[in-house]
């Protein structure tokens, strides 16, 4: 039988600790960690993922702290507000929600977070130091799979490693990451030819596409660990409804592997989880507290 690799469980374990860590430190920075959040526009997937992960914050005591703005705002004035929260003392991370309408520099606001606040992790000084294996903020997607993967001691160091996508959101930073932890990591993409072949070599499989059902049972070694990052909102038979799947079809590789992810369940409320402790993690620099959580940061 393959494991599942529960990432909705382990997401509500690390929450609990982030529970304690925070009501246990929080009479020495006499204010709760402080997180904005910068949504512009209506895209309604937007809308979703900042009520979650408002939640996730009241769930944890972290304050939340939304700015919804309207689609006709200026760059500049974004960039503005950006560059005021950089000073505002009671926050301690900030993050843009992707996407944005196309007519923004989305690279140009990233750019103005402060890197120290930028819990997302893609300011250039954090993939920097990403790049250079030094302690640094992390994106959240690929440090939330890396945790899925040791919370089953599932080995990384030595493995052969495939990933289909190379985002700066996902595929990249993961790569580096999984590098950084001394595991032989092939990125493919969109170009790469027998990416089946390829992907067949695979002790983990990490599959990032953006593409419904992409991977099938001729990708998978036998054994192997797969990790689904997509996920996608598909109709079912009955028009009324809709289902969600990821990039992976289960069905076809589940009797093959070792481990798997579900979506939804699997990798999604990992992405939640790291932002709480990215978050954390700068309000803890700010007051020298103590670093007791120091595993969860790859
Ligand atoms: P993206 O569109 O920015 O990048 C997709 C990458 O996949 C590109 O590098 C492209 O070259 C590659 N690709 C596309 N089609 C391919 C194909 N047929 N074969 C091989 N490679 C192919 O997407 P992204 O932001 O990296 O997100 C990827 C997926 O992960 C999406 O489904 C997204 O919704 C999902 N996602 C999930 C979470 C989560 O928390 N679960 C977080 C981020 C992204």
């Amino acid at each position: 039988m393959s494991l599942k690799l529960d990432g909705k469980k382990l997401s509500l374990e690390i929450e609990e600790r982030l529970t304690d860590y925070i009501s246990s430190n929080k009479k020495i920075a006499k204010r709760a960690p402080g997180l904005a959040v910068i949504r512009i526009g209506e895209d309604p997937a937007s809308g979703v993922y900042v009520n979650n992960k408002e939640k996730a914050c009241s769930r944890i005591g972290i304050k939340s702290f939304i700015f919804h703005l309207k689609d006709n705002v200026e760059q500049k004035e974004v960039e503005q507000l950006i560059i005021k929260l950089n000073s505002d003392k009671d926050i301690d991370g900030m993050l843009l929600q992707l996407p944005i309408p196309k007519k923004f520099d989305e690279q140009k606001l990233i750019s103005h977070i402060n890197p120290s606040k930028d819990v997302d992790g893609l300011n250039e000084v954090n993939i920097g130091k990403l790049v250079k294996n030094e302690p640094a903020m992390r994106s959240c997607t690929p440090a939330g799979i890396i945790n899925l993967l040791r919370s089953q001691n599932i080995t990384i160091e030595g493995k052969k490693i495939v990933v289909i996508g190379r985002s700066l959101l996902v595929g990249k930073p993961l790569s580096l990451m999984l590098l950084n932890l001394n595991s032989t990591v092939t990125i493919t993409h969109s170009k790469t030819l027998n990416l089946n072949k390829v992907c067949k070599e695979a002790d983990i499989l990490i599959a990032a596409a953006g593409k419904p059902n992409l991977v099938d049972s001729s990708f998978v070694k036998e054994g192997a660990v797969i990790i689904d990052v997509g996920i996608h909102r598909l109709k079912s038979s009955d028009k009324n409804k809709t289902r969600l799947c990821g990039d992976v079809l289960l069905e076809d590789v589940i009797s093959k592997v070792l481990a798997y992810t579900p979506v939804p369940g699997g990798v999604g409320p990992m992405t939640v989880t790291m932002l709480l402790v990215n978050t954390i993690f700068s309000w803890q620099k700010q007051f020298g507290l103590s670093s007791t959580l120091n595993d969860l940061l790859p």
